[in-house]
């Protein structure tokens, strides 16, 4: 699931207390109503298909087999750990075997199961999240396989090789992946409404992602329609991509700022280290901005460091709306942020800071009745100008900020720069 950062968290009474202990109760109201609604319609469809579904021995095996594959998924990559937020596994491998093969039961089921051994073997993620992801496969699950078995009668006739099934099969299996994404997308939306939805949606990446476990579950399926033994030769190559796939998405993980989403200073600095070789060859001008935001201990004291936080996810939101793809944003600590503008002038720096400023000064964080409004200060160093590396820069647009602070801060300054000018480069508020 999202990151839910733009939580509505009251502070200062005692639901900021309840809220610490039930982190469901933080949520905003719409979050908090979807989810329960989600739960609650898994819950219902889990009692009606009960009541209507005969159990049979040689499906509670299959269940059973295709469970334990998924633990052994599970506890093969619990080592390598789990990125936080939204994160991307393989485990469709068997539950989409579980919704072609079996009654849509045991697709209700399926999620249960393996949510719970994440919770306790790999990582224990606040309950609501756990709760409300296997509801959400699981009615993703139950819709694919009503549909499934709505069209082909005998679900074993998968592994016959015929068209018709193997279509089916594919329909169901894509409808269980847009399903699933519109449900928990929907929920990450709603945790933070300012975000985009193309980033909530799909990407290439995760286009490619669904696509291969939708290959991966059909398979399976046909593997285990055949023989249930055959779930030990597909074991293996299911375990490694998903193990790579937990990899290469530790290492997105490692490059970024978990509160913010902003690459944070230690990645910040290998990106700005490329930009600024690369101007050097090229010539091309290029500009360093340290943003750091005002009196914001004044926040933390006043409001609690949770809203702090929100006041810093909605400074981070709001910068890299106003900057090109290729502008590379940081949080280099604290709640101080950097900002590369490759191709940048002097006249262009100092616009897109003025503007930076502007745009988070009429920025407003609500909270409780009231409204939070921070202010920045920026400083901005030029290459060539203000130094010629990474450290100079930093240290020149350093010494610009203290200007802007010690000013009276709310402004953009430049570094004074030696020997001093003959007149004042600090542009105050009003400039
Ligand atoms: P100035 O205008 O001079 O920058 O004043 P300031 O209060 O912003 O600066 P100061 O350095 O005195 O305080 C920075 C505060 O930022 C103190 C620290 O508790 C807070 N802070 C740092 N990181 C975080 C964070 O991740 N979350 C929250 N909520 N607060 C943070
Ligand atoms: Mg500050
Ligand atoms: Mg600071």
């Amino acid at each position: 699931m999202a990151a839910t950062s733009h939580a509505s968290i009251k502070s200062g009474d005692g639901v900021s207390s309840l809220a610490g202990r039930w982190p469901l109760l933080g949520q905003r109201r719409p979050l908090v109503v979807y989810l329960c609604a989600i739960v609650a319609l898994d819950l219902a469809a889990i009692m009606v298909f009960a009541v209507n579904t005969a159990f049979r021995w040689h499906e509670l095996a299959m269940f059973g087999a295709l469970m334990a594959c998924g633990a052994v998924c599970i506890e093969a990559t619990r080592r390598l750990g789990m990125p936080a937020g939204v994160s991307r596994d393989l485990l469709s491998a068997w539950w989409l075997p579980v919704a072609l093969l079996l009654p849509p039961l045991y697709a209700l089921f399926a999620p249960i199961v393996l949510q719970v051994l994440l919770q306790v073997r790999v990582r224990a993620t606040v309950l609501y999240r756990r709760v409300f992801s296997s509801a959400a496969i699981g009615l993703a699950g139950c819709t694919a396989s009503v549909t499934f078995h709505w069209f082909v009668e005998d679900p074993w006739a998968l592994s016959r090789g015929s068209g018709p099934p193997i279509f089916y099969a594919v329909v169901a299996a894509v409808l269980f992946t847009l399903l699933n994404t519109a449900l928990i997308a929907i929920a990450a939306h709603m945790a933070d409404p300012d975000g985009a939805w193309r980033e909530v949606l799909w990407d290439r990446e995760s286009l490619l992602l669904d696509i291969v476990e939708l290959c991966l579950g059909i398979t399976v399926s046909i593997g285990c329609g055949l023989n249930l033994a055959l779930l030990i030769l597909a074991l293996p190559p299911v375990v490694l991509l998903q193990r790579s796939l937990l990899h290469a998405q530790l290492q997105a993980a490692a490059r970024t700022d978990a509160k913010t989403g902003l690459l944070n200073a230690a990645a910040w600095q290998r990106e700005a280290d490329t930009e600024i070789v690369r101007a050097r060859r090229t010539g091309d001008t290029l500009a360093l901005l340290i943003i750091d935001i005002d009196h914001f201990k004044r926040v933390n004291d006043a409001y609690g460091h949770l809203v702090g936080d929100q006041v810093l996810v909605g400074v981070a939101s709001t910068m890299r709306g106003q900057l090109r793809d290729y502008d590379v944003l940081g949080r280099f600590g604290g709640e101080e942020f950097v900002v590369l503008l490759p191709g940048a002038d002097m006249r262009e720096a100092r616009q897109v800071a003025e503007r930076l400023r502007i745009r988070i000064s009429h920025m407003a964080i609500p909270v409780d009745d009231t409204l939070i409004r921070v202010t920045i200060s920026a400083g901005v160093a030029l290459m060539s100008v203000h130094g010629d590396d990474l450290i100079d820069l930093l240290a020149a647009a350093d010494l610009a900020l203290y200007r802007a602070k010690e000013l009276g801060r709310d402004r953009v300054c430049l570094p004074a720069v030696q020997p001093p000018p003959q007149r004042p480069l600090a542009s105050d508020a009003d400039s």
